[in-house]
């Protein structure tokens, strides 16, 4: 079901008119939308954005090229199945469609009745639950023109999704309301559509709600394409299109499969890039250690900016997840400075923020339950601090506050096991003094770490490593990790 495909859309072309003044307004069009995924559909008016929504929507028959809905193949559909087809959709346009002489609860009725299972005591259940989801439960016995537009957006939202449909289709659903209603109403639809199951497609030209979108495409001339200078703007604030205009070289897009190697470790660091689909890992390699993995990143996250800022060589390795095919918003050097530049930011400023949106994303999916901004302040409190080597750490019978991340370098623990010492060797990117080593508040008298090399340790507060592994129902490894990541990146 997750990743069933809902539309797809090959080599679609589409003409009004007959003869002489036939002309083309769809170009060759390809798209797949999946199970659950939210669309959103820009381009200039007049694009042919809602041709191309009424062709899905089987408003209109297919002349040629393929559009498959939900496994069926439109292209030479009857109309008998156009209609049939029509009822697995929510279709919400720019002015509500309700009618006006019918009470809220009748026009959301009307969406039910066109289901087979229908039946009046299941549809007045379902109706009230949909209108307490978008808020209006005291509205279901008042005529639209007694609702403002919003309210009325939100009933016409109620009707495309009471039915749990695998597809909605908006076109403009927030032409006619005020910036803050059209946020709230589409907010509103995606969080229904996402409960729902319910994949969505909507046309909007409006920019502050581009961030709910899973994916933006974009129409010019009759030509879908990916939605570049949108995507750019919305992942980077600042990067418009003013300074695009300025640059001598555009933003492109690359295509990379499962396991290839997108930037390696060492080389000259020519590109700044954004991940538009898929997943990738990054990588980091020390001398006479093991290889290790740093930060795992997906859309929305962007990697390649540190070697641009800071040598100009690149300080990881960036490779595509298994299995995970990974599409890239390729920038270059000259465009990515320009952007830099312009910024108010200095370019410590762009790279700090550019890390902190990536690990804001990945510490809340390493520790759920965590408020990330409460990994990076614990991260930021502790300490690092360097060892020689023979140095005692950690007396016995010392007051045990600390757990002890290793940056660098080795340490030896001697542990005292049923009247019998032994040594453990503990190395870089692990940890101790942790929880199961505590009786009470000392570090117990079988704890001793001697540096053997010069270290470098991170410090961190006990009772907030504890805190972290209760909260996020980890162990100490995990935390530890998100822990050290977070500190190499501050
Ligand atoms: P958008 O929704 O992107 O503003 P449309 O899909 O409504 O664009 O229109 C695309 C082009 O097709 C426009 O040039 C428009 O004038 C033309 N068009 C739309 N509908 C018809 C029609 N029924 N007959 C002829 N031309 C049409
Ligand atoms: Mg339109």
């Amino acid at each position: 079901m997750l990743n069933q495909t809902v539309i797809s859309i090959q080599n679609l072309n589409h003409f009004f008119g007959e003869a002489t003044l036939k002309k083309q307004i769809l170009f060759d069009i390809n798209l797949t939308i999946k199970a659950k995924e939210f669309v959103i559909l820009t381009g200039p008016s007049g694009s042919g954005k809602s041709t191309l929504l009424s062709l899905i929507g089987c408003l209109r028959s297919v002349q040629q090229g393929s559009l498959n809905i939900l496994g069926q193949e439109l292209n030479g559909a009857t109309k008998e199945q156009l209609v049939q087809m029509r009822r697995n959709f929510g279709y919400i346009t720019q002015s509500s469609n309700l009618l006006d002489f019918l009470t809220v609860q009748q026009n959301i009725q009307m969406s039910l009745e066109l289901q087979p299972d229908f039946s009046v005591q299941a549809a007045r259940a379902k109706t009230v639950a949909i209108l307490e989801s978008v808020g209006l439960r005291e509205k279901i016995d008042v005529y639209p023109k007694n609702l403002s537009g919003g309210q009325k957006q939100r009933v016409a939202i109620a009707c495309a999704l009471v039915t749990q449909p695998k597809l909605v289709l908006a076109d403009e659903p927030t032409a006619a309301l005020d910036k803050s209603s059209g946020r709230n109403v589409v907010a509103l639809m995606h969080r229904l559509a996402k409960e729902h199951n319910s994949a969505v497609l909507m046309v909007t030209h409006d920019h502050r709600i581009l961030d709910l979108a899973d994916r933006i495409v974009h129409v010019e001339d009759g030509k879908l394409g990916l939605a570049l200078n949108q995507e750019l703007s919305l992942m980077l604030p600042g990067f418009d299109e003013a300074l695009l205009e300025k640059a001598n070289t555009k933003p492109t897009v690359l295509t990379y499969a499962s396991e290839e190697i997108i930037v390696r470790q060492g080389e000259p660091a020519t590109k700044f890039y954004i991940l538009l689909e898929g997943d990738v890992e990054v990588f980091q390699d020390f001398p006479d250690q093991p290889t290790r993995l740093l930060n795992r990143l997906s859309r929305g996250d962007y990697f390649g900016e540190v070697g641009l800022l800071r040598g100009g060589k690149r300080t990881a390795t960036v490779r595509v997840t298994k299995n995970s095919e990974v599409k890239v918003m390729v920038i270059e050097e000259e465009l990515f400075q320009l952007f830099v530049n312009n910024s108010e930011l200095t370019s410590n400023d762009v790279v700090r923020r550019l890390h902190q949106r990536v690990m804001t994303s990945h510490l809340s999916k390493a520790l759920p339950n965590v408020d990330p901004s409460e990994i990076v302040a614990i991260a930021s409190q502790s300490k690092g601090s360097q060892y020689k080597a023979n140095s005692i750490i950690v007396q016995q019978g010392e007051f045990g506050d600390r757990v002890y991340l290793i940056l660098e370098g080795e340490v030896e623990i001697s542990v005292i096991d049923q009247g019998e010492s032994r040594t453990i060797q503990l190395k870089s990117g692990e940890h101790f003094g942790n929880v199961q080593f505590f009786d009470g508040q000392n570090y117990p008298v079988n704890l001793r770490a001697i540096a053997c090399t010069d270290v470098e340790l991170m410090a961190i507060n006990r009772d907030s490593f504890c805190s972290l592994i209760l909260k996020s129902n980890t162990n100490s490894d995990i935390v530890a990790s998100v822990l050290h990541h977070q500190f190499l990146n501050l």
